[in-house]
């Protein structure tokens, strides 16, 4: 049984809650690798109706995004704030009302997007907000760049985990995200959040579909790198097998610095290197594979990031490549 990290505040004082273990005294006004000193901020908070069906519906997903990022992708498209430190600072309260306000919108669920460098406030407002009456399940949309004992601490807080495993090879996480331990650090946060999801009764859905606990394991196909993601398949599948539903994402969009560079990563993925990793997908034996029609997204459609809903509720909808099921459960 891994061990649960400490989650007051003192973790702040030399931070160590996530894998790059900085130590910056975030507590003292000091940023760490994740950009972010201990004052909490966030971004934006609206309806987002372009994750996966179990998550988004019909009603839309109430997605809150924290500014920060311990990892830093060559190939993000949401710089704005993982690294260029856009946010409003917030109270734990404050985020709290946002959860809140979110479920006064119809939102199917909390969706904390990139949460978990921000992880003491985070559980401390899903606390207070579950106190004032939140209903909704909370979803923790992350990089799977995380310390299992930070997953570990989140039982009771989290009942869905929404969750990358980008690369299955340390080299390339290495030099594309700074993070050759990647691998094995979101091999261990994917097993924490499968024994999470299993003491807690199992995968289970709402009466309309919607997840309502379990785990979703995004990949996103790189350009020139189907080898990765079928190894990156094979992983989760020795893993979780069907315990995971699996979401195949045809999305990558090179961004300017990445079309400066060249090479594979200044194209999109084509046809046929998603057909390879789909079709890897089907071969293993995944049950429930969420894929996506179109492929890239103009940065247009990236969302906007100015702070809705942050100081008060507002209602927004945000164009995203749409995801759809590969076949029946
Ligand atoms: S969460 Fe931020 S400050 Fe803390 S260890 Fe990670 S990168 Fe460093």
């Amino acid at each position: 049984m891994t061990a649960e990290k400490d989650l007051s505040s003192a973790a702040y004082e030399r931070c160590e809650l996530c894998p790059r273990r900085c130590g910056a005294a975030r507590a003292a006004g000091r940023a760490g690798a994740c950009g972010m000193t201990s004052e909490l901020t966030v971004a934006r908070a609206a309806l987002h109706f372009w994750e996966e069906p179990p998550v988004s519906g019909e009603s839309g997903s109430g997605a809150i995004f924290f500014s920060g990022c311990p990892l830093r992708c060559v190939f993000c498209q949401n710089h704005e704030i993982s690294s260029g430190g856009f946010g409003l600072p917030v109270s734990t309260s404050r985020l709290a009302e946002m959860m809140l306000e979110l479920e006064g919108q119809g939102a199917l669920n909390v969706n904390l997007v990139t949460p978990l460098h921000f992880a003491p406030q985070v559980r401390e407002a899903v606390q207070l907000a579950r106190r004032a009456g939140l209903a909704l399940p909370v979803v923790c949309n992350t990089s799977g760049y995380e310390l299992a004992e930070v997953v570990r601490a989140l039982a009771g807080t989290v009942d869905v985990w929404l969750t990358d495993f980008k690369y299955a090879d340390a080299a390339l996480a290495g030099a594309l995200s700074g993070a050759p331990d990647y691998p094995d650090v979101a091999t261990s946060a994917l097993r924490a959040m499968l024994e999470s999801v299993r003491e807690a009764g199992g995968r289970e859905l709402g009466p309309d579909g919607s997840l309502r606990r379990g785990i979703i394991v995004r990949h996103l196909v790189l350009p020139g790198h189907a080898d990765d993601s079928c190894a990156v398949l094979d992983r989760v599948w020795g893993l979780a097998g069907n315990e995971v539903d699996l979401s195949v994402m045809n999305q990558y969009t090179p961004n300017e610095r990445c079309r400066r560079a060249g090479g594979d990563l200044a194209r999109a993925v084509t046809d046929e290197e998603y057909e390879i990793v789909l079709c890897h997908a089907d071969d293993l034996g995944f049950e429930r594979i969420w894929w996506q029609e179109g492929g890239t997204v103009s940065e247009s459609f990236v969302p906007a990031f100015d702070a809705t809903g942050v100081r008060g509720p507002e209602l927004s909808e945000v164009p995203h490549a749409p995801v759809r099921r590969r076949q029946g459960v």
